[in-house]
């Protein structure tokens, strides 16, 4: 008998409808004799409507507050599931990311996982009940609070969930096949990925496709979890499968992704501490969920660090507002050096652009005039460009990148 893992995201489970449509196909599941575990989302956008009502009434609402309201939005869902399989007589039970011990550290809003007990599940697995867990939440150690993995971690639960209880199989079901060569919203001639390699996977959610939590597929790589990405629309649809194969690891590119609304950003930290405030900074980044596109710091002679930033845009005047408390008691320590609003970035994602510069010199040709910057690595080229060119540019380096390139299997 199997366990398999599948967690259905908000598109997935939007309206009573959609959640009737997961509980048959949660129930054909079982049916055939696997055991069950599901992973749910709050329905459509109820997550962004509980934090709209948080600052309606606050601009900067407690982040513990927070938690404990976005955290409800799964709960919801997970208990519909619960009901509605029970009204196909398949015996099931809703937990919370506490009550079936994901434990994590006490960063609200972003909190890492750090452990998962997963005694209750395994219990009502044994049990042939079909457990449903209310994604991207578990409960802090230290703290006893509950905490959310960042917007998107229902991705992570379900992997996180899938890797601690050795599932034969994980499916993370979307409101798109799989994953594309590109945002097929952005891309109409976006073609469906049915391989991918981990390093790609992650290489692609970095980059900004939303497609898959980052740290979901870091996850996965790291406990070597294959995994699919499948449609919520056509449950039987293969989708694209995510796991260790080489196969598509020849110097050619994968899909592009892509980010909006970003700034470029240069700070010069001056005080003798200069390493101190960077890494305040940098920590502040991360427990908003901010995982810089560009993060570049460099040392001047006199000990002061230039440090230049690609992040959103909306967190750039609480980012100076936070450079100014960490260095409150020596003002002026501190200083903007150059400031770009409006940008957009793509990543490119493939492999061997060290070793064929040709793909870096098409890009500069193709996109003459419009690119800010461009960043090359082995398996990445990122592009910075203004972010009124960036639809036109992924229509251009799709066609040039993949579209006139042999199709990729
Ligand atoms: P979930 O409901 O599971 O949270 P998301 O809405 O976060 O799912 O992810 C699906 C969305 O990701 C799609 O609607 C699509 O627009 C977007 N997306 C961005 N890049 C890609 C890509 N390369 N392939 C597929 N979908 C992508
Ligand atoms: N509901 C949460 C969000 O919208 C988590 C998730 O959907 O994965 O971010
Ligand atoms: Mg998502």
């Amino acid at each position: 008998m199997s366990l398999v893992v599948q967690k259905y995201g908000g598109s997935s489970v939007a309206s009573l409808d959609h959640l009737r449509r997961v509980a048959q196909h949660v129930a054909t599941t079982a049916r055939n004799g696997d055991k069950v575990l599901v992973t749910i989302s709050a329905m459509g956008e109820q997550t962004d409507d509980l934090l709209n009502m948080a600052l309606a009434l606050s601009p900067k609402p407690p982040r513990r507050e927070l938690d404990m309201l976005l955290t409800a939005g799964e709960r919801i869902s997970a208990a519909l599931l619960a009901i509605a399989l029970d009204d196909l007589a398949v015996p099931s039970l809703s937990l919370t990311g506490s009550q079936c011990g994901i434990l994590t550290d006490e960063t609200h809003g972003n909190a890492r996982i750090t452990q998962i007990l997963g005694g209750r599940i395994r219990d009502n697995l044994a049990a042939n009940r079909v457990v449903i867990v209310a994604g991207f939440q578990g409960v802090s150690t230290q703290t006893k609070e509950i905490t959310t993995l960042g917007r998107g971690g229902s991705d992570l639960s379900a992997i996180a969930l899938a890797a601690a209880l050795e599932a034969d199989a994980c499916q993370l079901y979307k409101d798109v096949a799989g994953v594309y060569t590109c945002d097929p919203r952005s891309v109409a001639d976006a073609r469906l990925l049915p391989r991918l390699s981990w390093t790609a996977m992650t290489a692609i959610a970095w980059g900004g496709a939303s497609v898959l939590h980052p740290r979901g597929a870091h996850l996965a790589a790291k406990f070597n979890l294959p995994f699919e990405i499948r449609s919520s629309l056509d449950l039987t649809r293969p989708g694209t499968r995510i796991h260790g194969s080489a196969a598509l690891e020849r110097p050619q590119t994968i899909a592009l992704a892509h980010k909006r609304g970003m700034t470029l950003t240069t700070y010069r930290l001056t005080a003798a501490d200069a390493s101190s405030s960077l890494a305040q900074v940098l920590s502040w980044l991360w427990q908003r969920g901010e995982a810089p596109q560009v993060n570049q710091q460099v040392l001047q002679q006199d000990g002061s660090i230039d440090l230049t930033l690609v992040i959103s845009s909306s967190l750039v005047s609480d980012l100076e507002m936070i450079l100014d408390d960490i260095t409150a008691p020596k003002p002026g320590h501190w200083q903007r050096l150059n400031e770009r609003q409006g940008l957009a970035t793509i990543a490119v994602v493939g492999q061997g652009y060290k070793q064929s510069p040709e793909t870096a010199m098409t890009i500069s040709q193709g996109l003459y005039g419009t690119l800010q910057f461009i960043d090359v690595s082995d398996q990445q080229i990122l592009l910075g460009l203004s972010d009124e060119h960036l639809d036109h540019a992924l229509k251009v380096l799709h066609r040039q990148l993949i579209e006139q390139m042999p199709a990729i299997n």
